[in-house]
């Protein structure tokens, strides 16, 4: 039989059969996926095979190829990591002009690092009932910039309950995930978009370490309209995926686009002559804001590789 994991508790997982059951499950023996090193073999989101047992639980014997997933370092000192969350068809990134400030350039490394895991993101501008009229136009203003890039923005007010019925139409039948500072309206959202889970405002973070293995628990929230939104303590940002220095621009597509003209085939588009991702900045093909936050990264990525 098949199914899909939507609850992880560190020592079982709740697998939703293809015919509408939730049964407990454990995984078959030492189950170990090529090619990632991870303190859980299995995530939700993922799809699986069950074999099930007289007891009314079952093992998880297969599970198939993931189109995504993301990842969490479990330590600094341990290269293990934990998978927090598979085939996620669509995350939202919940942005605010103001209270708080999200800057760009936390935004464009959050975009960075979902197309290094290969996870669509649209943004979410919520609190749109609180903005002054220069912080509108300046939202409207990004909206136009990230929808340009591929990133479609919807404005909202979790609050007032405005521009709710856009995002229910989008979340319809999918795995979804929400990231974004804290106090940016996840939990107001959430609970707006599926007003019985009782999630607490302020309250959607906070996970326990126990030593260098980090015990994570994650769960999907079920949609009355189908799909699922992954619910895990403790996703902020996607954290840092390892990108080497000179593919990060590979992440930025907009500046991806220009950097195929560069005269230089190794070009990192920083002093290089003849750089066409500079010359694109220059005429605004590119925006300025953006750039910015290339280079934010690549200076980052350079302190990191001093302190090793
Ligand atoms: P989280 O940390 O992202 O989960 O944020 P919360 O949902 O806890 O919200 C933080 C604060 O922002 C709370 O005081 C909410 O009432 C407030 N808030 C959330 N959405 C809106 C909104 O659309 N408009 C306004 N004005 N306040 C909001
Ligand atoms: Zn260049």
């Amino acid at each position: 039989m098949n199914g899909l994991v939507i609850k992880n508790t560190g020592s079982w997982y709740l697998v939703r059969t293809d015919d509408g059951k939730n049964i407990e499950c454990k995984v078959k023996g030492n189950f170990r996926l090529k090619g990632i090193r991870s303190t859980n073999p299995i995530a939700v989101g993922d799809r699986v095979s069950i074999v099930e047992n007289n007891e009314g639980t079952a093992l998880i014997t297969e599970i198939e190829d993931r189109k995504n997933y993301i990842i969490r370092r479990s330590s600094n000192l341990s290269k293990q990591s934990h998978i927090l969350a598979a085939n996620i068809d669509l995350c939202f990134l919940i942005v605010t002009i103001n209270h708080p400030v999200t800057s760009t350039v936390f935004i464009d490394r959050f975009l960075a690092s979902a197309e290094a895991y290969r996870v669509p993101v649209n943004l979410i501008f919520n609190k749109t009932d609180v903005y002054t009229e220069e912080e509108t136009e300046y939202m409207d203003a990004l909206i136009d910039l990230y929808n340009h890039i591929g990133y479609p923005g919807l404005k909202i007010s979790a609050l007032e309950k405005d521009g709710i019925e856009a995002l229910q139409e989008k979340i319809k039948g999918k795995i979804t995930l929400f990231s974004g500072h804290s106090g940016v309206g996840k939990s107001t959202l959430i609970n707006t978009l599926i007003p019985n889970t009782g999630l607490k405002t302020g309250a959607i973070s906070g996970y326990h370490g126990k030593g260098m293995h980090t015990t994570t628990f994650s769960e999907m929230i079920e949609l009355s309209q189908g799909g699922f939104i992954i619910d895990t303590p403790g996703i902020k940002g996607f954290g840092t995926v390892d990108m080497e220095k000179d593919e990060i621009f590979h992440f930025f597509p907009d500046i991806f686009k220009f950097s195929k003209d560069c005269r230089f085939h190794n070009c990192i588009h920083i002093n290089e002559p003849d750089c066409a991702v500079r010359a694109a900045v220059e005429k605004h093909y590119i925006s300025e804001s953006r750039y910015k936050s290339y280079l934010n990264m690549m200076e980052e990525e350079a302190d990191e590789k001093y302190r090793k």
